[in-house]
């Protein structure tokens, strides 16, 4: 399979001196969720499982076009703002690149599978006491000196790279779905796959566009309460942002798509959450779940009865936060080594 940036080579910003570098990012499942439709009455629901990227979310498709232009313009090193996330994935594509990466992240609120991520691939890392949006104003100023290329969203090459899934699911059903539901954080992804879709309508890839509706979580929803949190509070730590970089692309999205853009609560992300894997054997993080939060919320109240089609985003791994996972379960149950324990152990269970 031809990588992210040669198959998608004529709507990237690349150039023949692009180093074409790759991890194997995109070109992810998507998936069928019998569960979804028959609780949302809806003819088909598909799940975008992001988190099969190589470093388990979506961030890798708009990073290996931002680590290859950095590379491109004889760039000496990378840095980032994270909840955990672009974290990784810069790491990750900055070990391959040979590049060192510096992540500057909001100290307790990183998902330790992400932060395990970023020490593995060996980049030096600063937690500091203050939330993402604290972080990412740190490396904006730090990114001035020109010493370090900033991989952030705000780099536009991140959402160049990352319009490629809206592609990809055109390419995948035939046509763009009539809906499609996504978390928003700091608003990047939103912003890029309403240009996807717009760039795949205009190049004859879909005959139509879909609505957007994005989902933030209720104690961090700026773009829902028109203002931004100071202290923004969810278990989803992946959108636990109070004031979004591209809040006026999501807007754009929502307004220009006909979508909306809502707040879930935090029991209605981890019911989704726990659910998704139960019943479809997909395994998401919670920011993730709250599309689904979102689209179940929808249709309870009979909003999606003119879709036909629709696709939540999954935007990464559950396995990068085991902690939240490992909190739906009480203590196992522990006995002897012998059948008949077992059988009685599960009797109980
Ligand atoms: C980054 C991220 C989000 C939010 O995406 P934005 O582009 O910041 O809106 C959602 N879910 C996961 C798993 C993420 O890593």
């Amino acid at each position: 399979m031809p990588s992210l940036l040669e198959r998608y080579a004529s709507f990237l910003p690349i150039t023949d001196r692009t180093p074409r570098i790759t991890l194997g990012e995109g070109a992810t499942p998507l998936v069928r969720s019998l569960w979804l439709e028959r609780e949302t009455g809806i003819d088909e629901v598909w799940l975008k499982c992001e988190g099969a990227n190589p470093t388990g979310s979506f961030k890798d498709r708009g990073m290996v076009v931002a680590v290859a232009k950095a590379l491109e313009t004889g760039s000496r090193a990378v840095l980032c703002a994270s909840t955990g996330n672009t974290a990784a994935s810069a790491a990750a594509y900055a070990a391959r690149a040979g590049l060192p990466c510096t992540v500057v992240l909001p100290a307790g609120y990183v998902a330790v599978g992400k932060l395990v991520q970023a020490i593995a691939f060996g980049a030096r890392i600063v937690a500091v006491r203050g939330a993402f949006d604290a972080a990412l104003a740190i490396v904006r100023e730090l990114g001035e000196s020109g010493e370090a290329t900033l991989v952030n969203s705000i780099n536009p090459h991140r959402i160049e790279g990352q319009k490629t899934a809206a592609l990809e699911i055109c390419e995948a059903l035939g046509d763009a779905p009539d809906a499609l539901f996504i978390p928003v954080g700091n608003a990047g992804n939103i912003t890029a796959y309403w240009r996807g879709f717009t760039q795949a309508h205009d190049a004859g890839i879909a005959r139509s566009k879909p609505r957007l509706y994005g989902f933030q979580a209720e104690g961090a929803a700026p773009i829902v309460r028109g203002m931004p949190v100071a202290d923004p509070r969810t278990v989803a730590t992946a959108i636990r942002i109070g004031a979004p970089a591209s809040w006026a692309g999501a807007v754009r999205a929502r307004d220009e798509s006909g979508g909306a853009i809502e707040a879930v609560s935090d029991e209605e992300i981890m019911d989704a959450y726990r659910e998704v894997a139960r019943h479809d054997g997909v395994f998401c993080e919670p920011a993730s779940a709250a599309a689904i939060a979102g689209l179940r919320k929808r249709a309870s109240v009979r909003a999606t009865k003119d879709t036909r089609r629709a696709v939540c985003v999954l935007t990464g791994n559950g396995l990068k936060d085991p902690d939240t996972a490992r909190s739906l379960a009480g203590e196992l149950l522990e006995v002897d080594a012998t059948a008949d324990a077992v059988r009685r152990a599960l009797a109980l269970a």
